[in-house]
């Protein structure tokens, strides 16, 4: 097993996660396999607790671990499927140490964090680097571990110590460190700065560890005397320093690292040239290069609760983009504050309030995301409303699915208590109930979370035809609320159809309006699987309603098609059959039918 390790100076927020993920993507393109770890020096265990607000959305596993985004970043570029394990977290590693000390198994000694808790953490990354994560069975060539914060915090020191240690036990040629830095450009002069990378890179030696590559963030390339500066005072040699200026979308990122061959200095420090092909990028070539030229709009409302920070439905906004791309429409997001929606804001804010109204009555399509809490809910629910009275193209998400179930239940059946017990308890029409796996009584550990089988079992349905006629999928869950077994059949009976259940067909896990051009609500988060190449399949669909498409993408053998040539590169669709592209790589200039993956209508 091979490792590299990126770690961030200067400031946070420079975009280490993309940057690994991207080092990642060029290795894979290179014939490599490649795994990822993200350290997260915070006590907590796992990001499940943590504010959307403060540290952005909780990322999902399949295994149901509740992860830092950054997890999302790698599992969407590597198409990869990542373990709970994956991500160390402080807490995780002290439990793990402390448990270990109840036990005895210390055999008396002073336990310190130096050897115990910087050896727990090499153990750590031993064991879980070889867990395959790609449906191979063997592990994978290359671990890709990001260390999150910027070097100097106190929080990290412990796993900074450990990672030089590490470098040590994996020996020379297998450990190659990528430093993420800042280079600024100081606006009166012009002038690009490289003062703070040195210090960062000096903070790095300080603490025992050696930069193999640089990797600075500017805003242009860097000039040719700088990259001299910045090898002579961080002891980096110069073909070792790349600049990740600013570019029109993070698909380039991979793009940049190739051009400015990366993958031959990695190599070099991984001792990896004779296995390495030439890395080849055709397809995120052609996407990043079809996002740029996207100019006709799609505008969706997406209408929640944090609209203040984008990374709290990073997600979410991802599969809105995928979805985008593969429709070829430029993705415009309207972030709607669900409260400012309701009829108390319109006495105490009729700014804020028709600004919100405005907007909503502006899109294409209504997206309402998952969320936990009352707070914006009845804006929520009058969102819904409006998307259902004017067929406006509605997709609802975990919460966004329980409000919609709501607000038919007041609307359409009149019951004009009807909410969930999460924001009323004692509803005299509980439309959406406490259902706990595990415990009634208990709130820890009850949440449904991670993957679980949808099955389909109303003929037709959109939502069916969207995923390929498939007799069930499994997508991420992450909730406690569901919809009342109870008053199905009354919601049933008024033209609420529930077009996927769960294997027992107690749990509701996908609602649909028949006689609606698009209104699908959705118990679980598929967001979190959409890939760039593969656009989860309701986002596509609320993607392609919102611009009048629906039919194209609904036909089975389209959908079949996308998938196809999503898988293979080198085929193109060409209004609807199978060709091969001149050059060998799906261009973006066949534009009826499906390229690349990307439905290209
Ligand atoms: N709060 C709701 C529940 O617990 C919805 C959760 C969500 O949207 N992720 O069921």
């Amino acid at each position: 097993m091979k490792y590299v390790l990126v770690t961030g100076g200067v400031v946070s927020g420079l975009g280490k996660g993309v940057t690994a993920s991207s080092i990642g993507v060029l290795l894979k393109a290179c014939g490599l396999r490649v795994t990822s770890i993200k350290i997260d020096p915070y006590l907590n265990t796992d990001a499940g607790t943590m504010s959307p607000f403060e540290h952005g959305e909780v990322f999902v596993l399949d295994d149901g671990g509740e992860v830092d985004l950054d997890l999302g970043n790698y599992e969407r570029f590597l198409d990869i499927k990542l373990t709970r394990d994956n991500n160390i977290t402080t807490g995780k590693i002290y439990q793990h140490v402390i448990a270990k000390e109840r036990k005895g198994d210390y055999l008396g000694k002073t336990v310190q964090v130096v050897p115990h808790v910087t050896d727990a953490i090499q153990d750590w990354i031993e064991r879980v680097a070889v867990i395959p994560v790609d449906g191979e069975e063997d592990p994978a060539d290359v671990c890709v571990i990001e260390l999150g914060g910027t070097i100097g915090d106190i929080e990290s020191a412990p796993f900074i110590e450990a990672l030089g240690q590490f470098s040590y036990r994996v020996g020379p040629g297998n450990f190659c460190l990528v430093h993420v830095s800042l280079v600024p450009v100081l606006n009166v002069v012009g002038e690009q700065k490289t003062k703070p990378t040195q210090h960062s890179v000096r903070g790095l030696r300080g603490l025992g560890l050696t930069p193999d590559i640089l990797a600075c963030r500017s805003t242009k390339a860097l000039e040719d005397n700088v990259k001299e500066k910045l090898a002579q005072f961080c002891h980096v040699p110069l073909e070792y320093i790349f600049t990740l200026y600013d570019i029109p979308n993070i698909w380039h990122i991979p793009l940049l690292l190739k051009e400015q061959k990366a993958h031959l200095a990695i190599s070099k420090v991984l001792n990896l040239a004779s296995i390495l092909k030439e890395p080849s990028l055709g397809e995120w070539t052609s996407r990043a290069e079809l996002c740029d030229n996207l100019h006709v709009p799609v505008r969706i409302a997406v209408v929640g609760k944090y609209t203040g920070l984008s990374d709290a439905y990073l997600s979410v906004l991802k599969a809105l983009l995928h979805a985008s791309v593969a429709c070829r429409k430029k993705l415009v997001v309207d972030w709607v504050p669900a409260c400012d929606l309701e009829k108390e804001t319109e006495k105490e804010n009729p700014d804020a309030y028709k600004a919100a109204w405005k907007l909503l009555k502006g899109v294409d399509g209504v997206l309402v995301p998952g969320g936990f809490g009352d707070r914006g809910v009845e804006g929520k629910i009058l969102a819904a409303k409006y998307a259902r009275e004017n067929k406006i193209p509605f997709l609802g998400i975990c919460l966004g699915m329980q409000i919609a179930v709501i607000e038919f239940a007041r609307s359409v059946l009149s019951l004009h208590d009807a909410n969930s017990t999460e924001f009323k308890p004692e509803t005299k029409h509980p439309c959406i109930i406490f259902m706990p796996e595990g415990s009634r009584t208990h709130m820890g550990g009850t949440m449904r979370l991670g993957s679980r089988k949808s099955f389909f079992n109303v003929k037709d349905s959109k939502s069916a035809k969207l995923y390929g006629n498939k007799t069930f999928v499994d997508e991420r869950h992450r909730h406690r609320y569901e919809v009342n077994p109870d008053m199905v059949e009354r919601l049933e009976k008024a033209g609420l159809s529930f077009a996927a259940k769960d294997e027992t067909g107690k749990r509701m896990e996908i609602i649909e309006l028949p006689n609606h051009p698009f209104f699908i609500g959705a118990q679980f988060h598929p967001e979190f699987k959409s890939r760039p190449g593969k656009a989860s399949p309701l986002f596509l669909g609320l993607i392609a309603a919102s611009c009048g498409e629906l039919d194209t993408v609904m036909n089975p053998a389209a959908v079949h098609q996308h998938l196809i040539s999503s898988n293979c590169p080198k085929n193109v669709f060409v209004n609807g059959s199978l060709k091969k592209s001149p050059n060998g790589v799906a261009d973006v200039r066949y534009n009826n039918g499906y390229c690349n993956g990307l439905y290209t209508r």
